[in-house]
């Protein structure tokens, strides 16, 4: 019999932090507190569609357990279990650019904290399980195909080494969603889905911005001691110079997030303040995309086409803009603004320093000097213009005899025959430059190609690898989805039989729906 989880509840956000007196799911404004309670609404007919082994065993929870019909009603939200607390959280934010007022968890239910057996603190967060009194005119639900984009994508994160919320399961609801996913005029019912979030923290940027916005200086205090006391425990000393270390911490750990994202070819698709996590985690999978071809300048989200202004090459801009409106937020508990601006020079510095050490690893160099950023540079541009691939360039980049170096194992990198005419020259140029600085660089050989290996995944999440796992799960086949989360298990390493996972965006999903374009419909 599988054991039932006797998981270890320490909800101290509820417990610590006001909450909304009044109860029940009617859309309200909540002010002077940060959470209201909520219930989980249940649904027909819960199913385990997939789940994480890594998470389940890093919470103590039984394998045998999460096979059980009990589990899938758990992590669908039609049971609690005892010691949770179910909530929603009020916060606020910056939607591309402009002051959005309250949003809060209008489809996300916090259910409790866990302390997992190494003492470490995991809230668990169902996310489309109901309505909550931050939902607006929305359902509070989730379609399928977002879900397992979630699931799939902050697993994958993880396993990459990028800073990022984890997904434990992916459930279906037996139950339709109706939306209209092109915003064309044109709502259809897809299956629905309830993934269960975990993240030492949820509490994100605009958590701190909605009680300053209202002038609420009382509590977006309490908000501040609470999550350095609960989240940055390590932080020691007191006052202004505690406040600064705690934001300073922010601030480089936002940095870090990013410049992970730049070496992997993440993008984010809607970097709003809301969804930008204190501890500086990947949060909120939505419209999110993979580079395939290099390009700066793209975005998945159709919703941003216009300004891109969450395009790939922007990250590390909108990243320090985010922290601009956090820093204005905090400034009533700051004495003055000193700290706040060392803070985000600390961003300045610590994604400086993350992006040389980005381009060292990535072309496998023992230091980053200053020609190296002009190099990669250059390189960037060249990827550009002959439309290439830029996770097999890279890890194809490993493989080439600095001696010899030539075009030749790239192959499959390109895109477009007359595009990669239009670099050729160039490029073998760039080659030929680059293997002079490999050569008169300390590295040897076999540490290079590890340190490259180690830096460029071989799997990463392509758009339209998810879009194909989706296609199979609509219809009720999951095998694709439990296939992806093993490769991109060992993101790194060679996996004989599973090239195909590897492989460029093919032809046909170049211009479809999912694969190169993502509404903000989910
Ligand atoms: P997002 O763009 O997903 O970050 O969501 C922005 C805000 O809209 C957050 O407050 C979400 O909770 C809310 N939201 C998004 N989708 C839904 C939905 N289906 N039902 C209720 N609230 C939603
Ligand atoms: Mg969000």
């Amino acid at each position: 019999m599988p054991t039932p989880p006797s998981l270890r509840f320490d909800n101290a956000f509820v417990t610590s932090l006001p909450g909304d007196p009044e109860t029940g799911r009617h859309v309200r404004a909540v002010e002077g507190a940060l959470w209201s309670r909520v219930a989980p609404e249940p649904v027909a007919a819960p199913r385990m569609l997939a789940w994480s082994a890594d998470m389940a065993a890093r919470l103590g929870l039984d394998p045998g357990w999460m096979r059980t019909e009990a589990a899938a009603e758990v992590l669908a939200g039609n049971r609690l279990l005892e010691g949770m607390a179910p909530f929603a959280s009020n916060y606020g934010g910056h939607q591309f650019g402009h002051w959005a007022g309250q949003l809060g968890d209008g489809r996300a239910i916090g259910l409790g904290e866990v302390l997992d057996p190494g003492g470490r603190r995991w809230e668990l967060q169902l996310k489309g399980a109901g309505p909550t009194p931050y939902s607006r005119s929305a359902d509070g639900r989730a379609v399928l195909r977002s879900s397992l984009r979630e699931f799939l994508c902050s697993e994958a994160m993880h396993h990459l080494g990028v800073p990022t919320t984890r997904a434990l399961s992916l459930v279906g609801t037996g139950e339709q969603v109706v939306r209209d996913m092109f915003y064309d005029g044109h709502p259809a019912p897809e299956p629905g889905a309830v993934v269960c979030r975990v993240a030492p923290s949820f509490i994100r940027f605009g958590h701190f911005e909605l009680p300053a916005s209202r002038g609420d200086v009382d509590l977006l205090r309490t908000l501040v001691d609470f999550c350095i006391a609960r989240d940055f425990p390590h932080l020691q000393g007191t006052g202004e110079s505690l406040l600064g270390d705690w934001f300073g911490e922010v601030c480089e750990r936002t940095a870090v997030m990013v410049a992970h994202w730049m070496r992997v070819g993440f993008v984010h698709g809607v970097m709003n303040t809301d969804n930008m996590s204190i501890l500086g985690l990947t949060i909120d999978y939505g419209p999110y995309g993979w580079i395939d071809d290099f390009d700066p300048d793209w975005t998945p989200n159709t919703t941003d086409r216009q300004h891109r202004r969450y395009r790939f090459g922007q990250q590390p801009q909108v990243a320090y803009w985010n922290l601009s409106r956090l820093a204005g937020a905090l400034s009533p508990v700051f004495d003055g603004h000193e700290a706040l601006q060392a803070g985000l020079r600390r961003f300045v510095d610590a994604y400086g320093a993350a992006d040389r050490g980005n381009t060292a690893a990535k072309l496998g160099l023992s230091a980053c000097r200053d020609e190296d950023l002009d190099l990669m540079q250059a390189l960037r541009d060249l990827l550009k213009a002959g439309e290439v691939d830029m996770t097999l360039f890279f890890r194809h980049l490993a493989d080439i005899d600095p001696d010899a170096p030539s075009l030749d194992g790239f192959d499959d990198a390109f895109y477009d025959a007359s595009r990669r005419a239009s670099v050729e020259a160039a490029l073998g140029e760039w080659l030929r430059t680059y293997a002079a600085r490999v050569a008169g660089d300390p590295l040897p050989a076999e540490h290079r190609k590890a340190l490259m290996d180690a830096a460029n995944p071989q799997y990463v999440l392509r758009n339209y690898l998810a879009q194909e796992a989706i296609d199979l799960a609509h219809g009720g086949d999951m095998s694709r989805t439990e296939a992806l989360l093993a490769v991109l298990g060992h993101p790194y390493d060679l996996q004989p039989g599973r090239e195909a996972f590897a492989r460029r965006r093919p032809d046909w999903a170049r211009d479809r729906a999912g694969c190169s374009m993502l509404s903000c419909s989910s």
